[in-house]
């Protein structure tokens, strides 16, 4: 297994800069996904991992190796993207041989490599098929078989399931993580979509203008985001303006929005200057009708979604979102709600 660690990472275009100052240490055998908005930097990035793109200036190791001057060919890495860039005249198992011909690995090998991956993803029935006779996953999973047969220590994914639909990327994607722990790989993964990230990832970088604003778990960049950005990216939060009311009694700090007054435990570090409080919308938590300390909004929109009711709510001209279990309030109703001082996170 390989680990990935990416020094000072520049790379400009011109004079825009698209990837700027970026420095990470992956470990062996550890899934990152890059996630951020469109234009953010993150297939720059892992092209520069690849080997397609040589950076302004910063180092790529891959394990102890300098790859930096490498070409991709040279690194111990492979690539499986969302154009399923298979070749269109060759049969599923040529194309899984492909890679493997061109390093030259002898016949015997090569079929049982082959073997192999087509047996984890379940190819064999497909494998004297063309491309153009197997189903979207079916491609996305030989293009996946590609990258595996060349037995890489690091695998980089470039957005490879925004070509299926949804049932489908949730099946392709449980997969791509099966595979991953089974043989072992150090995996970068890139996306937009903040479900997938969360759902794979053994730790998220979420990227912003070039720059990694925060890497850690899923759970933590859930619970304790670093900033707005990433409070608003990873699971959207409500974001209020926020200001800390001078007298607060009582064990916990009290924070004063225009959706009303919020109670934040002591325990949080609170940042100097103009603040913004935040909250998850499933921690708001319904009440029966008004109460000291409690919350209230009016409902401006309801919508029914299985097994929540998602409720859009308005206090002084601010609006934001509740998940409910059962509710029965209507727009136009009034909702009572508290919201825990340990769910309440204040920002800068
Ligand atoms: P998306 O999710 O849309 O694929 P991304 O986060 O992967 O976006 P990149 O493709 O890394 O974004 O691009 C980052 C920025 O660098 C963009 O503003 C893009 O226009 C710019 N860029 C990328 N490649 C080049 C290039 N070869 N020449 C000039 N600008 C480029």
């Amino acid at each position: 297994m390989t680990g990935i660690s990416a020094d000072h990472l520049v790379m400009r275009f011109d004079r825009f800069t698209a990837v700027n100052d970026i420095s990470f240490d992956v470990a062996p055998g550890e899934f990152v996904t890059l996630l951020g908005p469109s234009g953010c930097g993150k297939t720059t990035l892992l092209k520069m991992i690849s080997g397609f793109l040589k950076p302004s200036s910063g180092r790529i190791f891959l394990g102890e190796e300098d790859v930096t001057d490498r070409p991709p060919e040279a690194r111990d890495t492979a690539l499986c993207f969302q154009s399923y860039a298979l070749f269109p005249h060759l049969s599923v198992k040529e194309n899984l041989e492909f890679g493997l011909k061109q390093k030259k690995i002898p016949r015997k090998d090569r079929s049982l490599r082959v073997g192999e991956v087509a047996e984890k993803l379940g190819l064999e029935p497909q494998l004297e098929k063309l491309p153009n006779q197997l189903s979207g996953g079916q491609q996305q999973r030989v293009s996946l078989g590609r990258a595996l047969v060349m037995r890489p220590g690091v695998i980089l994914f470039d957005e490879p399931l925004s070509n299926l639909d949804a049932k489908l990327r949730d099946q392709v994607r449980i997969e791509i993580r099966r595979i991953q722990q089974d043989f072992a790989l150090t995996a970068i993964y890139v996306t937009h979509d903040q479900a997938e990230a969360l759902a794979l990832s053994d730790r998220i970088f979420v990227m912003n203008a070039g720059r990694v604003e925060q890497a850690d778990t899923p759970e933590v960049l859930y619970r304790k985001p670093a900033t707005r950005f990433v409070a608003d990216f990873i699971g959207g939060a409500n974001i209020l303006p926020a200001k800390l009311k001078p007298r607060d009694g009582g064990k916990d700090r009290l924070i004063d929005t225009p959706a009303g007054i919020f109670s934040v435990s002591r325990e949080a570090a609170l940042p100097e200057g103009k603040i913004c409080l935040c909250f998850r919308p499933e921690t708001a938590r319904l009440l029966s009708g008004p109460a000291d300390d409690a919350l209230s909004g009016t409902v401006v929109t309801r919508a029914f979604q299985g097994h929540f009711t998602d409720l859009i709510a308005e206090t002084n001209g601010i609006s934001y979102r509740i998940q409910a279990r059962e509710t029965a309030l209507r727009e136009g109703d009034t909702v009572y709600f508290t919201v825990a001082p340990e769910d309440v996170i204040i920002l800068g």
